[in-house]
């Protein structure tokens, strides 16, 4: 075990996700905040000269002074963080890999391939055995590639997890209402957004409905065999600043009364709970019960933003059962699922090469 802790960088270190991860990691018992990099507009200033901080409260006085580098090896740190955007993180995180980093990144650019565990602890954290055969095929010696699904897929795959695992998912129809943070900044103008609704998310519907797939498949022989459901998700942004919400429709293959699919949701739990990582909820899914819950305002922060909240369940005329699920898309949709995953990668002892 490592006594001091792991020195992290954060690729993507001024965006929406960056400045999470900056908020997240700083009082964390186990990792510190020693790099940081961004694009060539950010590269050559101190942290607190290239960042416009937009979380409230003040940005953290320890990356005031570091200075931002270009997301490319080497950087003074082991391991790191990724929220680059897609194009860019393909290059930059396979030459962290291969340089002997591990990364642990929120962009989509590996999360369909084969030999990359797409991670959601509570759920397949046996999928990182993945990890050898992927240093194999990839020829990385000491480094490896691990991520987290979108934002939306997080919190549609831990609602069904446990109904998958209880009943078996036979179909689900997914329609989500996606908060602005969700595309960065500056995001979508406000005059597209303001009085409005739009009805497209690039590349969001493909995602959903692959990754949540991937991500409650089974690990066979070094493949993921994907769950053998239908899903279909439609994708809209709405005037919310975070919190995506989706509604819910499911049919299973054994037909339940609803409180039983009441409490699968709300017993709910796994490994990181067990294990009491330092940033599991201590419930990954909390239903409520009022008729008007959940809500962006009022929900996205429960479990410090690392909970879904679902609520609205019922009986359902055309599926079986429906619900409304809610997740902060910046918490538990993005900085914090990394953090998440790099504490599971402590805990079953992937970084225990550098101790
Ligand atoms: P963002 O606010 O636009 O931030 C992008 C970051 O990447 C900034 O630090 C930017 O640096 C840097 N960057 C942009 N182009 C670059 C390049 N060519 N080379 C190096 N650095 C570059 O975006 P974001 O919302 O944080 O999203 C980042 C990633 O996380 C994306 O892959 C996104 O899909 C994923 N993600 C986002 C969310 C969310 O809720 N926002 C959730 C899950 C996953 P400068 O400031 O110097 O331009």
């Amino acid at each position: 075990m490592m006594s001091r802790k792991y020195r992290v960088g954060i690729l993507g270190a001024t965006g929406t996700v960056g400045q999470r991860f900056i908020q997240l990691l700083e009082d964390h018992p186990q990792f510190e905040v020693t790099a940081l990099a961004a694009s060539d507009r950010s590269q050559g200033k101190a942290y607190a000269e290239a960042c416009d901080w937009r979380l409230a409260g003040e940005m953290p006085s320890r990356v005031r002074n570091l200075l931002v580098e270009p997301p490319r090896p080497p950087l003074s740190c082991d391991l790191v963080f990724s929220s680059l955007p897609s194009d860019a993180a393909r290059e930059a995180e396979d030459a962290f890999a291969r340089n002997g980093y591990p990364v642990i990144s929120n962009s989509s650019a590996y999360r369909m391939e084969e030999d990359v565990p797409l991670l959601i602890p509570e759920i397949n954290h046996e999928h990182l055995s993945l990890l050898d055969h992927q240093r194999t095929t990839r020829a990385f010696e000491r480094g490896f590639i691990v991520t987290n699904p979108n934002c939306s897929t997080i919190m549609l795959a831990l609602a069904l997890a446990p109904l998958h695992a209880r009943f078996g998912v036979e179909s689900v129809v997914a329609t989500t209402m996606q908060a602005l943070s969700g595309a960065g900044y500056p995001g979508v103008a406000s005059l597209d957004i303001t009085d409005n609704v739009l009805p497209f998310i690039e590349s969001e519907e493909e995602k959903i409905e692959t990754e949540t797939l991937k991500i409650l498949g089974r690990l066979e022989d070094n493949k993921i065999m994907s769950a053998p459901f239908k899903m279909s998700a439609q994708c809209n942004r709405v005037n919310v600043s975070d919190g995506h919400m989706a509604a819910v429709r499911v049919s299973m293959k054994r037909k339940t009364e609803i409180s039983e699919v009441r409490e699968a949701l709300s017993s709910f739990r796994s490994l990181p709970q067990e294990v009491c990582l330092h940033s599991a909820p201590e419930q990954p899914i909390i239903v409520r019960d009022e008729r008007n819950r959940p809500q962006p305002r009022l929900d996205r922060d429960a479990g410090k933003g690392m909970s879904v909240t679902i609520g609205r369940i019922a009986h359902d005329k055309v599926m079986d059962y429906r619900f409304v699920a809610l997740s902060h898309n910046t918490i538990r949709g993005a900085a914090g699922a990394a953090i998440l995953n790099a504490e599971l990668l402590i805990h079953n002892g992937s970084l225990s090469f550098m101790a």
